[in-house]
């Protein structure tokens, strides 16, 4: 009797055997997947080809459906990690630093030799613009670092280059401005006279006017005694040449 009731219910066809089947999936779904698991642990080294080759083949027949899935999980991992993914983006840059600053300039470097011509022709085209830009940019700068300027104004460096442009704006020619600061800043006698200077406007950088090339450092006197040579000189010359 119990035998017969415990079986009557048993699929006959092909039809119902399957359905059966399904419904017997659905039902057990975690209790055949804890045994899939299983099996799969016990024979991982027995079957490690036939899975891959189950995977190539799976992978194959999926692959838009798993680029898809893969895409849509990356964006929601993105989401839920933002702050994660920024302090990691964060650390790593301060980490690589050097590294990153390297591959930037030899980036720069390659985009500038690739469009060497077209940079030209755009900076001679938007001169104006960029000399307005600098103007701007220095403006902002200046007004942004008041007290760091005015720190660096009170430095050695600052007092030398501001020397060294002054002659060169003045077009003096000198050999090595680093020694000849040097000399000027050590310089408290006149080169030619020896007498000491009488202030500091009397310490005077003795040139040669027609050519700019610097000859000494000398008072305010022999300064103009010699320059009435030259002038002399000069105009013998003329006379002489003619
Ligand atoms: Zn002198």
């Amino acid at each position: 009797m119990l035998f017969t009731l415990k079986y009557i219910n048993m699929p006959l066809t092909k039809e119902e055997k399957k359905l059966y089947q399904k419904q017997y999936r659905e039902k057990n779904k975690e209790k055949l997947r804890e045994k899939n698991k299983v099996y799969r642990e016990k024979n991982r080294e027995k079957n490690q080809d036939k899975m891959k080759e189950y995977n190539k083949r799976y992978y194959q027949n999926n692959k838009e459906k798993i680029k898809e899935n893969n895409k849509e999980k990356k964006k929601e991992y993105r989401e839920k990690n933002k702050e994660r993914i920024k302090e990691y983006q964060k650390q790593y840059r301060e980490k690589n630093k050097e590294k990153l600053r390297e591959k930037d300039k030899e980036r720069n470097k390659e985009w500038r030799e690739k469009n060497k011509e077209r940079s030209k022709e755009w900076r001679e085209k938007n001169k104006e613009r960029i000399r307005e830009y600098g103007r701007q940019h220095q403006k902002k700068y200046r007004e942004n670092n008041i007290e760091k300027i005015k720190d660096y104004n009170q430095t050695e460096q600052c007092k030398k280059n501001n020397r060294i442009n002054g002659w060169k704006t003045r077009g003096l020619k000198v050999d090595d401005y680093n020694i000849t600061y040097d000399r000027w800043l050590n310089s408290k006698n006149c080169e030619l006279c020896g007498k000491e200077y009488k202030s500091r406007k009397d310490k005077q950088m003795e040139h040669n006017h027609t050519t700019g090339h610097f000859r000494s450092i000398c008072c305010c006197s022999c300064n103009r005694k010699i320059r009435y040579t030259d002038e002399r000189f000069r105009k013998v010359m003329e006379e002489l040449n003619k």
